[in-house]
């Protein structure tokens, strides 16, 4: 496995095989391979993005998401301008420098509605990143969001391969509509990210290969990968979640594909296992997002089950492993890698 590693640290591409192999390596060396690439560009620092959960509604209905709008028995709010600036005001204070507006696709939130939060925060934080979570959107209304001053956007694929998106989702939601979107990001000059979760019912090794082939031609910023994990009062109640050492392998590869990569260690990650933080660093993840939502507000947005808080001993935590938080807005950093 070290060949394959040291291919992929050279080459930033391996073929389908190769791929498939590395994946499922129990080698530490693909981490430690993993944590040089990332040292070389960030040092040991981690990046904090203050995540503000800022509406639980959804028109949509992801089998996998607890939020899905066949939840009658989801707990739904949307925080108010005010509630939103004031969660970017103690934010700012604890040292948070990115702002992430993550929510169900709620139509409340019309171009005006939300360029007018964009706009509040931006200009109150001129200093701070701010990045959407705010599912598809057209691009007319992606540009208008761009232009009231968003610098960021996620938008997860899911996944790439069309027939496990249809399995993932309702025959109204479309693989490809998705990723035109996100193409729609990249245009528009959005640091934009996409990602997918590692065990979602019917995945195959094979569908993670083409995601990842996905991701080296979208040449995204940011990529968000964690585990599947099940909500209760889904269509996928019963499934499994996902594995923990292949979601470390993925951030290991990804890392090695896009040296720069902004890369989270996830919640979802640290929800399925306790050093979740820690593991996802140490396999080449760079970013950590921590819950600055109000209290009330964090415990109805529930995407799966047993969702973990903030951590309170974050800091104690990342230093133990030999890295620390920065005080930056923490921007994508191209080196020329491409
Ligand atoms: N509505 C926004 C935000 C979705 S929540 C959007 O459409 O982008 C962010 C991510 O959480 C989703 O993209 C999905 O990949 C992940 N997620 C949803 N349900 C999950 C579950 N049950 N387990 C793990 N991750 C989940």
């Amino acid at each position: 496995m070290r060949k394959l590693t040291d291919k992929l640290a050279q080459e930033r591409i391996l073929s389908r095989g190769e791929f498939a192999e590395l994946l499922t390596c129990e080698d530490d060396y693909l981490h430690e391979a993993a944590r040089k690439a990332r040292e070389n560009i960030y040092g040991n620092k981690i990046f904090l993005r203050g995540l503000i959960e800022f509406t639980s509604y959804c028109k949509n209905d992801c089998f996998y998401c607890g939020l899905r709008r066949s939840n009658s028995s989801a707990a739904r709010y949307r925080l108010s301008k005010e509630q939103i600036l004031n969660c970017c005001d103690e934010g700012y204070d604890a040292g948070y420098r990115t702002f992430v507006l993550q929510g169900g696709e709620d139509a409340f939130f019309t171009d005006e509605i939300l360029t007018d939060i964009i706009r509040a925060i931006k200009c109150k934080y001129p200093d701070c990143a701010l990045t959407l979570s705010t599912g598809e959107r057209g691009f007319e209304s992606l540009k208008l969001l761009r232009e009231a001053g968003a610098d960021r956007y996620l938008l997860r694929h899911e996944t790439a391969d069309s027939a496990h998106y249809a399995e993932l989702h309702p025959p109204e939601m479309q693989a490809s509509a998705r990723q035109k979107c996100l193409r729609d990001l990249k245009e528009l000059g959005f640091q934009t990210g996409c990602g997918f979760m590692v065990g979602s019912p019917k995945q195959t090794l094979e569908n993670i290969v083409s995601d990842l082939l996905f991701i080296k031609e979208l040449d995204p910023e940011m990529v968000g990968v964690g585990p599947f994990i099940p909500h209760s009062a889904t269509p996928f109640a019963k499934e499994k979640a996902g594995n923990l050492k292949l979601v470390l392998n993925i951030l290991a590869i990804l890392r090695l594909m896009k040296p720069s990569l902004l890369l989270p260690a996830t919640t979802a990650l640290a929800t399925i296992e306790n050093q979740g933080y820690e593991l996802g660093i140490n396999a080449g993840a760079n970013v950590i997002m921590q819950n600055i939502s109000p209290l009330t507000a964090r415990e109805k947005y529930k995407i799966y089950d047993n969702k973990i808080g903030a951590s309170e001993n974050l800091k104690q935590r990342i230093k133990n492993i030999g890295c620390e938080f920065t005080v930056a807005r923490g921007d994508y950093f191209n080196y020329g890698e491409q």
